[in-house]
């Protein structure tokens, strides 16, 4: 065993266990610690030479437990440390042996009434530990299948590898032909097998859990109830997809609008869906479809590590629904469609400007479509509202001689001084082509004394959202307001 120390000021203490099959059982507990302790390694060292047991002395208390040998090892300081110097987290407890450590499974939930720690007991059945950290993590080293050294760790640190997605075959993954489906048959031709396979993984995972004991195997056949709920909603989207041509219409617009945005982005031209992403969209088609549909108001929530892709998956959604009800609610030249389809919630600013800068461009390339076709989809654009608080976006208009912080006063204050003064809204640049706003991007509507609405249009001309046509971003209150085409009682904290 070996320590290291740089005059903590605070007791630290590691347990390890060793296996009882180390000593022999009838041996007293004094007898096995003094054999365990020759059995380690033990040294106790300092961040320098000659200065590890300036501030710390060992000790290593044994004491016999029912079926298995501790072997406790303090590190206790004695000396008083120089004041204004870094000491937390610095000491490290470390025991090596020449024989292997025992893996120990966690059996803390196998026994819990919580749905949680029942799965968590299901997933890590596995994954055994060599230590347990003690008011702090603990750590090991495994080399060829053998644990030589546990050891304690301030910040555990894990890496975690990489999700990709496996081929599944017979499926159309690409969001453009999805977005070109001839008919109901074609859709279904295209994404039936998706459901197919899940199935196929799904029964695979039901043989598997045949032989896990019996509390897991329990937790194994409620997730596998749930998967195959999943697979039947997915089915039942796939129909929705074949039997309703306006579900079928927006889907495709959904794909299209992704697919542009998505190559707007990042530059890759005939994107795809990765499988969980597609599943995702069909699961909740039903519901989305149908105000009666027994899904209706269930809430899926959609767990996959960063960058893995939930955001296109929630935005092809949206962008669902978004024209679905277009398409369902054509009177009064589409506007009976219009209004808040979709309310976005974040927590994090900075993730709200990021994940804002991707709906918006979303939102873009479904406002193209749209004017491509506005007697299919409507005169009323598509629009995204930014509806905070008015630290980061006016909440009012103002006029010429008002107060405070307008939406009027914050514009002309960019335009006067664009170097020193904040733009009216948070996002730096067009949210299509990336070019950088400046003071020619904002514009008072109808005009600078008494303005009704903050326009936002890209000031390269190549853009689509450029001269007339203006960015489909509504950033100030008052004209969200009037675009929402109902009145929000209360701001979303
Ligand atoms: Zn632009």
């Amino acid at each position: 065993m070996w320590m290291e120390t740089d005059d903590l000021p605070v007791l630290l203490r590691h347990r390890t266990a060793v296996s009882p099959s180390t000593v022999p059982a009838s041996l007293s507990s004094r007898t096995v610690r003094d054999a365990l302790t020759r059995a380690l390694h033990l040294d106790l060292i300092g961040p320098g030479p000659g200065r590890g047991d300036e501030h710390a002395e060992e000790c290593l208390p044994g004491w016999e437990r029912p079926s298995m040998w501790y072997l406790t090892g303090f590190l206790v300081p004695t000396g008083t440390p120089a004041p204004q110097r870094g000491y937390a987290f610095q000491a490290r407890l470390a025991v090596e042996c020449e024989n292997h450590f025992h893996p120990r499974h966690d059996l803390s939930a196998r026994h819990s009434d919580k749905w949680d720690r029942q799965v968590a007991d299901l997933h890590y059945a596995d994954t055994p530990a060599y230590a347990t950290g003690h008011g702090v993590s603990a750590d090991w080293t495994v080399k060829d299948g053998v644990c030589t050294q546990v050891r304690t760790s301030w910040i555990g640190s894990a890496e975690v590898e990489a999700t990709r997605p496996r081929p599944v075959e017979r499926v159309e993954l690409s969001m453009r032909r999805l977005g070109e489906l001839a008919d109901g048959p074609e859709a279904r031709d295209a994404l039936q097998p998706l459901v197919g396979e899940y199935r196929s993984w799904i029964d695979a995972r039901a043989k598997e859990s045949a032989g896990l004991e019996e509390q897991d195997r329990a937790t194994a056949g409620r997730l596998l109830a749930k998967a195959r709920n999943a697979a039947d909603r997915m089915a039942r989207g796939v129909a929705v997809l074949a039997g309703n041509p306006d579900a079928l219409d927006a889907f495709r617009m959904a794909n299209r609008a992704v697919q542009r945005a998505l190559t707007r982005r990042i530059g890759v031209e005939d994107p795809e869906w990765r499988p969980f992403q597609l599943a995702f969209l069909l699961l909740n088609l039903p519901g989305m479809a149908d105000p009666c549909d027994q899904d209706r108001e269930t809430v899926d929530l959609l767990f996959f590590p960063t960058g893995g892709g939930k955001t296109e998956a929630y935005l092809g959604l949206a962008a669902f629904a978004m024209v679905y009800r277009r398409l369902r609610n054509p009177a009064v030249g589409g506007r009976a469609g219009a209004g808040v389809s979709v309310i976005m919630r974040y927590t994090l600013r900075l993730l709200t400007l990021d994940q804002l800068s991707r709906a918006a461009s979303l939102v873009c390339a479904l406002e193209l479509e749209r004017a491509a076709s506005p007697d299919r989809y409507g005169e009323w654009p598509f629009e995204i509202g930014l509806w905070v608080g008015k630290a980061a976006t006016p909440n009012r208009m103002g006029r010429k001689g008002d107060k405070g912080d307008t939406a009027r006063r914050k514009t002309l204050q960019y335009k006067a001084n664009p170097r020193s003064r904040p733009a009216p809204i948070p996002l730096e640049s067009c949210p299509w082509c990336g070019t950088r706003f400046t003071e020619e991007s904002f514009t008072l509507r109808p005009d600078a004394d008494r303005p009704r609405d903050l326009r936002i249009a890209c000031t390269d001309f190549e853009c689509d959202f450029s001269g007339e046509r203006m960015l489909p971003i509504v950033a100030v209150d008052e004209p969200l307001y009037r675009s929402a085409l109902c009145a929000p009682g209360w701001k979303i904290a």
